[in-house]
């Protein structure tokens, strides 16, 4: 999952990106409200973390630009306003949620977790598909009750894929949401991690639609035809 921040208060995006990091999503950052507008616009994000006091165009006008133009990603605005009347702009300028500075990271992960929840149509924020169990909120993952232990971006692809249970997603769509705008993106290398993800895993579960992507199911139920679907 990969998550913009937009924040000019440099020690605050520091600590967020980190924290972000660690909760194993790929942050990418902007300083100023111009840069965060033009990121939105240009690359695809699964939760955008946006300040609303930016310099060059404040957040509120970069969330309204956006949803003029159709970019549907779920947004949290941070506030450092407190007043009903900014909480009504942000959620009328197209906002999902808001929280208001100060407050507690793990308040704010969670709040993430749930906007990403929510895009996925999932209830829960443990994932169950077949043997497998993902557990979002540590980073933990089982098959059969038993622990697999994920690299870090093992761990994104199968959160990724998870998040879209059931839907064929192209290596393109992967590449974009497991690295951050600096990597030198090859998605050949995808094939390699989800290699090994199977390998780890129980096979059947990631299936290869040719020609198309991968697609996480529960083995267990019956496959339907992705290339006629
Ligand atoms: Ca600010």
């Amino acid at each position: 999952m990969r998550i913009l921040l937009v924040e000019d208060d440099g020690d605050l995006q520091r600590l967020l990106k980190k924290s972000l990091t660690d909760a194993g999503y790929v942050v990418d950052t902007a300083s100023d409200g111009e840069e965060g507008h033009f990121l939105g616009d240009t690359e695809p994000y699964d939760v955008v973390i946006l300040d609303l006091g930016l310099p060059k165009m404040d957040g509120v006008r970069v969330l309204e630009k956006w949803r003029k133009d159709g970019r549907s990603m779920p947004v949290l605005i941070l506030t450092a306003r407190d007043r009903w009347s900014d909480k009504v702009a942000g959620f009328d300028a197209g906002a999902d949620d808001y929280l208001a500075k100060p407050f507690y990271t793990e308040e704010l992960l969670a709040r993430v977790r749930a906007l990403l929840r929510r895009a996925a149509g999932l209830a829960t924020s443990e994932i169950e598909i077949g043997p497998l169990r993902i557990d979002t909120r540590a980073s933990r993952v089982t098959l059969d009750g038993n622990p697999v232990k994920l690299t870090s971006l093992e761990y994104r692809l199968l959160s990724y894929l998870a998040h879209h249970r059931g839907k064929v997603v192209s290596r393109t769509e992967l590449v974009e949401h497991l690295y951050d705008q600096d990597f030198d993106r090859d998605s050949n290398t995808i094939e390699v991690f989800v290699g090994r993800l199977r390998k780890k895993l129980d096979a059947n579960l990631i299936q290869t639609v040719r020609g198309l992507g991968y697609c996480l199911e529960d083995p267990s139920v019956e496959q339907g035809d992705h290339a006629k679907a």
